[in-house]
């Protein structure tokens, strides 16, 4: 079996490392002084430690689902809840609850998603444009996207776009998987209207990691009722139910402080490292092409003749690490687009590492004249 290229990234990792490429939120930014305040209190409870139910507290599901309703404008109660360890298990719950021939992906996609599907020995097909859509989606098939600062590229749709998945997927009726990982870090703190929230055979992902810590492993589906009894024997199987505590923790963090004060912190924190690592790609490494996101956590771009995978390995040598995008793409292609993480390095290291990049390149002559 293939190595995962992102394990292999991973293990290289020291502390002496530049690491543009894993998708870790700023750990400064993490708020420990309150989670250490409502672990305390939420630990005054022996229930903090029981089992608990399989889809998974009922006061947190509440209080996500009035987030749906009051801020995505997606009318959703409790019971369209389910929560999971980490958004990244929703792909197990719902992919053995649910025969597919094929899963549909965006090209480049998410990696982890990929990845799952390839555990699950799924047959994978992408798509780039709406038009190979309509005429790629099978009933049988089940798609897989996200429609908000698509990991890898930033990209989002457009509502007209949006629209006209939701058509193709209605023509078809075949299952969405609405990844919405990125949806609350737009810079302008806007959220799009979900595709899921037109079409009702969606399972609409949303995760704490990016908004609150990704350590503490609490993530959530939003399906109709009917599709949640469907998985919850999956997440029974998987792993009976979520840690009661970490969602207690997630709860009681929610009632008690104001998340959309803690989001626009992340927002101002996510806009300013983003610009900054864009200078230094246009004052250090002109020729990497890019748009500037509008939210998310990554620079996505594209070098004029570099194999970035060839890059990426000469240059983990240096101790600097960024995702080559052959990586995203399900059939290993070459390409020459890489990805960069802003959230997780200072900023003298992001000058140091895109200027190491930029001297190795000129070094080495990797860009014909
Ligand atoms: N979906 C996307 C698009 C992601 O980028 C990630 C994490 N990088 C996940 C899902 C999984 O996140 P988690 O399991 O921490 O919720």
């Amino acid at each position: 079996m293939k190595r995962s290229y992102i394990r292999e990234i991973l293990e290289s990792i020291n502390e002496h490392t530049i690491s543009f490429a894993g998708g870790l939120p700023n750990k400064n930014l993490f708020p420990l002084k309150q989670i250490r305040q409502v672990s305390l209190k939420v630990l005054e409870y022996p229930d903090a430690l029981q089992y608990s139910q399989s889809q998974g507290l009922e006061s947190l599901r509440k209080e996500i689902s009035n987030i749906y309703t009051n801020k995505f404008n997606f009318k959703t109660n409790k019971d369209e809840i389910l929560i999971t360890t980490g958004s990244q298990q929703a792909f197990d719950i719902i992919l053995k609850t649910f025969q597919t021939d094929k899963m549909i992906v965006q090209s480049p996609s998410y990696i982890g998603a990929i990845g799952a599907f390839r555990a699950l020995k799924l047959k994978i097909n992408s798509f780039e444009s709406i038009n190979y859509l309509k005429n790629t989606l099978k009933k049988s098939n089940i798609l897989y996207l996200m429609s908000d600062f698509q990991n890898p590229n930033t990209k989002s749709y457009t509502k007209e776009e949006r629209m006209e998945i939701e058509q193709v997927l209605k023509k078809q009726s075949s299952i969405l998987i609405e990844d919405g990982a990125y949806s609350f870090l737009s810079f302008d703190g806007k959220i799009s209207q979900a595709i899921s929230s037109h079409y009702s055979n969606s399972f609409h992902l949303g995760t704490f990691s990016k908004i609150i810590a990704p350590g503490l492993r609490v993530g959530w589906i939003r399906a109709k009722k009917e599709n949640i009894q469907k998985i919850l024997f999956a997440k029974e199987a998987l792993d009976l139910h979520t840690s009661t505590l970490n969602q207690m923790i997630i709860f009681e963090y929610l009632n008690t402080f104001n998340l959309e004060d803690h989001l626009k912190l992340i927002r101002e924190d996510n806009y300013k490292r983003m610009i900054f690592l864009s200078k230094c790609f246009k004052k250090f490494l002109p020729y990497f092409d890019f748009e500037l996101p509008k939210g998310g956590m990554f620079i996505y771009g594209k070098f004029k003749d570099i194999d970035t995978m060839n890059l990426a390995k000469q240059i983990q040598k240096l101790n600097i690490a960024f995702v080559p995008a052959s990586v995203f793409y399900h059939d290993d292609r070459v390409s020459y687009e890489a990805r960069f993480n802003f959230t997780n390095l200072s900023y003298k290291q992001m000058l140091k590492g895109i200027k190491k990049i930029a001297n190795f390149i000129d070094k080495h002559k990797y860009i014909s004249s």
